[in-house]
């Protein structure tokens, strides 16, 4: 058994039109309220449909999420969203730094730092997903690229702060691409992951941080990555777009925190 609840949490990119969002929140809110009651469920669909899926799902216990935000409050940037935006449509979480807005989006760790700040300012809290390519993991980089995303991240957090962040290791060799890392290579990032949050910040909300694991989880897969020990829950992309499928990865971290 866990210290630390399970998050489950979907990112659904840029897929599904306005009704397939809503039957598919719609599906997911329909699962027990004993398993939801017991593992923390999150689906951050586009932003457009961030307001009607949260007004579809009708349950507190499967929350909602964005999957990117501007640092900036408000003003003219044409085609974003503001933290305050995404807080007022009901959202209680948004993803930052994922590895496809630092490729496509020429994303930086001091960009990802503003956006933490500016997240935590409107009570959401940041999923910030850090990970290496497959030319760093093959060149034995991957911890030491993984820890400057992480001091990047941090920087000029107080402790209090940086007790928020929820983190998703995410291989970028791993996502949407079928190959997900071993359950002992997962492992062994997130304890030493655990190991760097206890240097930046403390040991206490080392042990109380939730490690994510993202990178082809699904449904196969879930029960052997989600049962080491410094795996906290799944940040899932292909899987989480079938309701029966993610449902299966609710049920596997439900079995696991029972
Ligand atoms: C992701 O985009 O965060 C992700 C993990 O995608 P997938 O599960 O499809 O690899």
């Amino acid at each position: 058994m866990k210290n630390r609840t399970f998050l489950i949490a979907g990112n659904w990119k840029m897929n599904t039109l306005q009704p397939d969002a809503i039957t598919l929140a719609t599906q997911i809110a329909a699962i027990s309220t004993e398993i939801l009651s017991s593992v923390e469920v999150l689906i951050c669909p586009p932003a457009l449909h961030l307001a009607p899926v949260k007004a579809a799902i009708e349950t507190a216990e499967v929350k909602v999420g964005a999957q990117n935000m501007h640092q900036a409050l408000s003003g003219a940037y044409t085609g974003e969203i503001s933290a305050p935006m995404i807080a007022s449509s009901g959202c209680s979480y948004v993803i930052l730094g994922h590895s496809e807005r630092r490729q496509y989006f020429g994303e930086t760790d001091a960009l990802v730092n503003l956006k933490i700040k500016q997240a935590l300012a409107h009570n959401l809290t940041p999923i910030v997903c850090i990970g290496e390519t497959l030319t760093e993991r093959e060149a034995g980089l991957e911890l030491a690229v993984v820890t400057t995303q992480v001091k990047g991240a941090l920087a000029n957090l107080t402790a209090e702060e940086a007790q928020q962040l929820v983190w998703a290791y995410e291989p970028v060799w791993a996502i949407g691409t079928g190959k997900t890392a071993t359950p002992e290579q997962a492992q062994s990032m997130h304890a030493a992951l655990r190991t760097l949050v206890g240097e930046l910040v403390s040991d206490e909300v080392a042990a109380r941080t939730r490690l994510l694991y993202g990178g082809s989880l699904n449904a196969a897969n879930a029960a052997e990555l989600l049962a080491q020990p410094d795996i906290d829950g799944g940040l899932i992309g292909g899987a989480s777009l079938k309701a029966t499928d993610f449902g299966t990865i609710i049920q596997t971290a439900f079995r696991l925190s029972a």
